[in-house]
């Protein structure tokens, strides 16, 4: 064991939602201490029960420490791995190595900063320093404040005040070399059982269309948010609204896993800017989205219960419906509406879902069925890639109208002519519910007003093999606005 008091003793970098190399603040101040370094990874089984990872997550989890080991190999460096109470696995490790110091980036989950402080306060008392750092967002989550000092409701001035903030730091570059610590025994990531179809998962394998889709590690990040730039970013304002188009950056699984930062992306957004003078709106429009995220944050840090409770008190009466067969059929993509039943299922099979879909399909739980917010919250939490606590839960609540600076809860989405705006000439629900695919445009997002004639020509048989709208829009939107009515006050 080395000698903590030594300057040789080596540092803990605890890796957790910042699986990369460049711009990891706690990696470069790692290094920067001149000790060498041991990367540890902990599978915390400290989260709250609800939101422990979900099954996608899992799997991203996997693929992403997998590409982060291999990175690190290269640079000399072996990921160490281990699981259990990270109050208890980050002494022992420390003690095990003699590190003299741990590094790490924050969590801005409320369990996190509650625990982080803690296992701070015992490794300080062990005599081990300790330093973290903020690689997740643009700014910290406390920052902006509006001029009476209280936090942002709304999303308009809180952007604003983030804009008039100095522009964030330019991202760190990856270390060259990663000065390797003392080995130390590690767990095998094949056996923390986190991919479907092991042995250890107990459930066959689902993962086909996530394996299809996605990249994970911070190379494949890099990649995505380059080949985006290069193709989409210009024209982002104009197919951002497009599910039918790839014209979004599937940046936010990414994001979440920290394999790219949110400074990084902004300082590539930014040179992009100065190089073409076409993209300056649609640079600006991307750039406001990730404000989204960062408003999330904000709304997390300073309303801890966000994604438990119902942010506006009225909404606390609301007279939510119990219905588990609408709630079965909506997880399914059964509906008949085809809108959202595409984005459901595209959802199962990729682990993400376009932005425009999630709030079409979200208003349909929540207006349409009456179903809870929570509901298609927990359901998100499982099958999103990028399931994130504080933008899933700030954009159920938003859906949901009960949120801070939520769509107002009349607005409800018709999902036939939200359908026929966004994906017109039908090719996201034909890829999608390709039991349809043979409609006509005219009919495609509304089977059930097709004539007999052209349901049988499109071999489409309703009730059989496409369902009957398992609601009347019309009619639920009144009961949802009768509902909206018993709350209104208060
Ligand atoms: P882009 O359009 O390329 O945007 C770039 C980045 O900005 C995204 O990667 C994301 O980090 C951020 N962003 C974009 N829109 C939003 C938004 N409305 N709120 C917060 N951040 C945003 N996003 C998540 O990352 N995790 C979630 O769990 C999540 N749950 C959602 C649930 C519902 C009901 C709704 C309506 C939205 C949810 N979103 C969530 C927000 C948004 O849908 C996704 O961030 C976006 O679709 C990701 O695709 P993209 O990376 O191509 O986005």
């Amino acid at each position: 064991m080395t000698d903590p008091r030594t300057a040789q003793a080596p540092a803990i970098l605890w890796f957790r939602s910042d699986l990369r190399l460049a711009d990891n603040p706690a990696l470069s101040a790692a290094i920067e201490s001149g000790r060498p370094v041991v990367p540890l990874f902990v599978l915390d089984d400290d989260t709250p029960g609800a939101w422990a990872p979900g099954g996608a997550q899992r799997w991203w989890l996997h693929q992403s420490l997998e590409a982060l080991s291999e990175t690190l190999q290269r640079h000399e460096a072996s990921l160490v791995l281990r699981t259990g109470n990270a109050a208890e696995v980050l002494p022992q490790v420390a003690q095990e190595t003699g590190a003299a110091a741990v590094y790490w980036n924050r969590l801005y989950e409320p369990w996190a900063n509650a625990r982080d402080a803690e296992i701070k306060a015992d490794l300080k008392q062990r005599g081990v320093q300790v330093e973290s750092f903020n690689a997740r967002l643009l700014f910290e989550p406390w920052t902006p404040k509006t001029g009476s000092g209280q936090p942002y409701k709304v999303f308009t001035p809180f952007w604003k005040a983030l804009q008039k903030l100095a522009p964030p730091p330019a991202p760190l570059p990856a270390p060259a070399t990663v000065p390797t610590g003392p080995t130390i025994k590690s767990d095998r990531l094949a056996d923390w059982g986190l991919l479907p179809g092991t042995p250890k998962a107990k459930e066959p394998d689902w993962a086909g269309g996530l394996r299809a889709h996605w990249t994970p590690g911070e190379q494949g990040a890099r990649e995505r948010l380059n080949a985006f730039l290069d193709t989409w970013l210009p024209h982002y304002d104009e197919t951002r609204n497009r599910p039918d188009k790839p014209g979004t950056s599937r940046m936010s699984p990414h994001l979440h896993f920290g394999e790219i930062g949110p400074r990084q992306i902004w300082a590539a957004v930014q040179h992009r800017m100065d190089a073409r003078n076409d993209a300056q709106n649609a640079a600006t429009a991307y750039l406001q989205e990730i404000g989204w995220r960062e408003f999330s944050y904000h709304l997390l840090y300073w309303w801890p219960s966000l994604p438990e409770e119902t942010w506006k008190d009225n909404f606390k009466r609301f007279p939510w419906a119990d219905d588990p067969d609408g709630l079965r059929a909506w997880q399914r993509g059964i509906t008949g509406y085809p809108i959202v039943d595409a984005g459901m299922r595209e959802l199962y099979r990729t682990g993400w879902m376009h932005n425009r879909v999630r709030m079409i399909v979200g208003s349909f739980l929540v207006k349409d069925l009456l179903i809870h917010w929570r509901e298609g919250e927990a359901w998100f939490w499982d099958t999103l890639v990028d399931a994130d606590l504080a933008s899933n839960a700030a954009s159920w609540q938003w859906i949901a109208g009960c949120g801070a600076d939520a769509a107002p809860y009349f607005r409800i989405f018709n999902p036939v002519t939200q359908g026929q705006k966004f994906d017109p000439e039908g090719a996201y629900v034909r890829h999608w519910v390709p039991e349809i695919a043979r409609l006509p445009d005219k009919y495609l997002h509304a089977p059930w007003t097709a004539p007999d004639r052209v349901l049988a020509d499109a071999r489409v048989r309703l009730g059989t093999t496409y369902p009957q709208p398992i609601v009347d829009h019309k009619a639920a939107r009144q009961r949802a606005l009768d509902a909206f009515q018993q709350i209104k006050q208060g």
